[in-house]
């Protein structure tokens, strides 16, 4: 640090204020059971180095802003639960790849910067819907994520195992890695991403995608012909989130940034909170609202607008522009009559939080075959419902969350591959919710991409 940077001492109340939650009701913990071996871990995520930094993370919560005031727009996407094994150079790269690719595709069609975020390098934990799992009688806790305990239906696997957290830090450290090497590097450059686009809108399955996309290719030519600067258009900023869950995890990794005394959680930008766990009265409402990161609640469609002036009252009471997003997962059907009265209840405020469509949450479905999995036409159904929904109201929408992988999985019914329930079997790698692949996703940027530009 610069000899002459003020080092701001923080208040030892704010030091004490982020064990509160400690003494308050908490949901979708583990049972560690090795409580010297979680001391001994917590301990040292308590000294490494933080992932991310606050400088980025205030960076971050400016460009939110803008999204708030409708100046840009959000793309968030990644898998439901990132594992250890599918932190490969190949995954994160196609996962990144898919992200640079929607995201070109949105940039032409909301003729806006778009913000880029992957649900990745962390997100590792997992709500359950039940605390144990059966299968032939035998009884065992639930999977709750790599970082938690293994997949393997077996006692050794599924006991939750502190040094996984380890692990998990380390891993989420190389992913982060990787992704700014790709995306600082020449990886992100928009001519080569646009190539890639190119390859997908030639596919005949795609022909309903190639008036968007020639109009983005004339763009890109325009630019070119103009003397735009392509060297600048190579690095790209890329941020990091994943659901604020497991706080054994994201206590130790929360440090005081000495510039300001505040705390910052620095395993990731942005953290959110779940549908499963954004209790008012609830330990992680109460954790999350002591740190500066700019903070995702998700809300499903029991949402009451009390309930989400509350979230507000205490998450963001200074109403700080980019501080609070919104991530409703409402479901198809539900979207038209639950989002509206939300929406209108905020329009009035000056500072208005930041309204993303999660369309993967409300939509899942098994099949008869035991797949769990989603149809690509509700997910289109909700993101297009949630623009109905702004453009009724007349408020902005800021952005779409979404569970995806750059890979050629079959996890999502339907698309132009025309997905079917037996072609699930194909290749259904997702240890938890299904994910749109690598063209369900670019599908979807360009659906996005029609919605925007009526905007
Ligand atoms: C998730 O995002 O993977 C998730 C569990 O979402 P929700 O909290 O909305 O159910
Ligand atoms: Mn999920």
């Amino acid at each position: 640090m610069d000899s002459s940077e003020q080092v701001v001492t923080p208040d030892p109340a704010t030091i004490k204020g982020l064990d509160a939650w400690r003494s308050l009701p908490i949901k979708q913990q583990p049972q560690w059971g090795d409580s010297r071996a979680l001391e001994q871990v917590t301990g040292e995520l308590s000294t490494v180095p933080p992932l991310v930094f606050a400088g980025e993370v205030d960076m971050l919560r400016d460009r939110l802003a803008r999204v708030a005031r409708g100046d840009a727009f959000l793309l968030q996407g990644g898998d439901c639960a990132e594992t250890f094994a599918g932190a490969t150079a190949d995954q994160i790269r196609n996962r990144v790849k898919t992200i640079l690719q929607m995201a070109v595709v949105l940039t032409y069609g909301a003729s806006m910067p778009i913000i880029k975020m992957g649900r990745m390098a962390g997100q590792f934990a997992k709500p359950r819907s039940s605390d144990e799992e059966t299968r032939d009688g035998l009884t065992l806790p639930a999977y709750r994520g790599d970082i938690v305990n293994g997949y393997d239906f077996t006692a050794e696997s599924r006991t939750p195992d502190p040094s996984r957290m380890l692990r998990g830090y380390h891993t989420a450290a190389s992913t982060l890695n990787l992704i700014r090497a790709f995306t600082q590097g020449g990886f992100a450059d928009l001519r080569m991403v646009h190539s890639w686009n190119r390859g997908f809108a030639e596919n005949p399955a795609n022909v309903q995608y190639e008036g968007l996309a020639k109009e983005i290719d004339r763009a890109v030519k325009f630019m070119e012909a103009a003397g735009a600067d392509f060297d600048e258009l190579k690095r790209v900023e890329f941020y990091a989130s994943h659901e604020g869950l497991l706080m054994d995890y994201e206590r130790p990794l929360t440090r005081i940034d000495s510039r300001t005394g505040a705390p910052y959680v620095t395993s990731a930008h942005f953290l959110w909170i779940g549908e499963r766990t954004r209790e008012l009265d609830g330990a992680h409402v109460d954790f999350f609202s002591r740190v500066r990161n700019p903070l995702g609640v998700k809300l499903g469609p029991s949402t009451s607008v009390e309930d989400m002036k509350a979230l507000m009252d205490k998450l963001d009471p200074h109403r700080e522009p980019g501080r609070l997003t919104f991530i409703t997962r409402m479901g198809a059907n539900a979207i038209a009559d639950v989002l509206p009265p939300l929406l209108e209840a905020t329009k009035a405020m000056e500072i208005s939080p930041l309204w993303v469509s999660d369309p993967m949450h409300g939509n899942g479905m098994t099949t008869s075959t035991g797949f769990k999995t989603r149809r690509f036409e509700d997910v289109v159904k909700e993101v297009t419902g949630f623009f109905e929904a702004h453009r009724a109201v007349g408020t902005h929408p800021g952005g779409i969350h979404v569970e995806l992988t750059g890979d050629d999985v079959t996890e999502c019914l339907g698309g132009s591959q025309k997905i079917d329930e037996l072609g699930l079997e194909t290749r259904y790698e997702s240890l938890c919710d299904p994910r749109l692949n690598h063209q369900q996703s670019l599908e979807l940027a360009f659906l996005v991409a029609e919605e925007l530009t009526k905007l």
